[in-house]
């Protein structure tokens, strides 16, 4: 039977849970997302945490929140998913790609060098859910030369008076950098629930407000709730309250708040992510390790160092020396011993909506380099030791 690469982890307690929402007579935004985003904030260690329906919306949310607009640019990393740029796409401003380092991650000497006078955002990519170097790149944002060099256009970017760091950290949930843990490494960090990610929700996704002073996280969070919510000034949950009904809009809002159904979900997954399913994840990550570490065909990924810790979403490995046509033959080859494999991720410059614009992969060597060699191996909690083995055996036999 066919491994598959990253089912949905879907016991009875989470069908339980999602009945019960459905019965309660509550099916959006309400008492089960706000304990979501609550457990959300002692899970992370931040003090708010907006859970919207996904880490998409997230992001463009916060990118319009910060005024992001046409003129400005937004750094991001040639190695992501087109998520990531996409928002930028949306708000009419430039996506500036920068390389990425052989350990995925976006090189903060390539930042250095796309900065300008227009950068506007910086966002970084937790690839495979290994967090990028926070205090290298909030040291960046916050040099006085850059500083100098920043152009705000309102009274937000005013206040924060340099490129706001906006962490992608759609794969990064329970990752830690330095003793933290991800949520509270950059100014703002959005998490993906998306149904193939370590924790999931169907689909959805949750900001963490880590902004520095002045601003204030419960106002910003009562905003976004707004913002998040077409701009209405009270949400339907308090509309139901007798004699509630008159409201108004302050401004032109979207529409990208979680549901009831989708939180129930992530209440049941985020009270055992800690205990079972970082620590499956772990087991998986160390079994593969173990098997391809000492074989010279592989290249195995850097996920644990004194400073940092996965969350074990993506075990990237990589041949050793293979050429990107070799590469899809393996993988055909894993496949047709029954195990699912994946490729976390087609550089966006290889990508027609990002050819089009004028991006080109040549420039972009470490990021095509990492692509070309990457096979992405299955990791999920009900992957069973037996099932670890055959992958492993169906990569070894495959491999050059
Ligand atoms: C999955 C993913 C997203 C998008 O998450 P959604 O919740 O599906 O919007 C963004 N960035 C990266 C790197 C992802 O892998």
């Amino acid at each position: 039977m066919m491994i598959p690469f990253s089912p949905p982890h879907i016991d009875d307690k989470i069908i339980d849970e999602v009945i019960a929402a459905l019965r309660s007579g509550w099916i959006t935004t309400g008492p089960r997302t706000k304990s979501f985003e609550q457990k959300l904030c002692e899970f992370c260690g931040v003090s708010r945490v907006l859970a919207v329906s996904s880490a998409s919306a997230g992001l463009e949310l916060m990118l319009h929140w910060f005024g992001v607009q046409p003129g400005d640019e937004v750094i991001v990393p040639a190695y992501t998913y087109t998520a990531t740029a996409e928002v930028v796409i949306h708000c009419g401003a430039k996506p500036v790609m920068v390389d990425v380092r052989p350990d995925f991650l976006i090189s903060v000497e390539e930042i250095k060098r796309a900065i300008t006078p227009r950068t506007k955002v910086i966002i970084p990519v937790d690839i495979a859910g290994y967090p990028c170097d926070y205090d290298e790149i909030m040291a960046l944002v916050n040099d006085p030369a850059v500083k100098a060099m920043f152009q705000p256009n309102n009274d937000i970017q005013r206040q924060l008076g340099r490129p706001m760091v906006m962490a992608d950290a759609a794969h990064s949930l329970g990752a830690c950098y330095k003793g933290k843990r991800a949520g509270v490494l950059s100014d703002i960090t959005v998490f993906s629930f998306h149904a193939v990610k370590n924790l999931t929700t169907a689909e959805g996704g949750a900001i963490c407000l880590n902004m520095p002073a002045p601003f204030d996280a419960d106002a910003l969070y009562k905003m976004l709730c707004t913002y998040s919510l077409h701009g209405q000034s009270k949400d339907a949950l308090a509309k139901t309250q007798i004699g509630n009904w008159r409201y108004d809009v302050l401004e032109a809002g979207y529409k990208c708040n979680m549901t009831d159904i989708a939180a129930a979900l992530g209440l049941i997954e985020i009270e055992r992510y800690d205990s079972q399913i970082l620590k499956r994840r772990k087991e998986i990550f160390d079994a593969y390790t173990l098997a391809f570490a000492q074989d010279e065909r592989f290249q195995i990924p850097e996920y644990e160092t004194a400073e940092k810790c996965t969350s074990y979403h993506v075990y990237a490995l990589r041949l050793a020396h293979a050429t990107e046509a070799q590469r899809d033959e393996t993988m055909q080859s894993i496949f047709a011993q029954e195990v699912s494999v994946n490729v976390h991720f087609i550089p966006l410059p290889m990508l027609t909506a990002y050819k089009s614009r004028g991006y080109k992969i040549e420039d972009y060597p470490v990021t095509y380099d990492n692509y070309s060699r990457e096979i992405s191996l299955p990791v999920y909690y009900n992957l069973t030791d037996e099932q670890v083995a055959q992958v492993i055996k169906a990569v070894q036999q495959a491999a050059l």
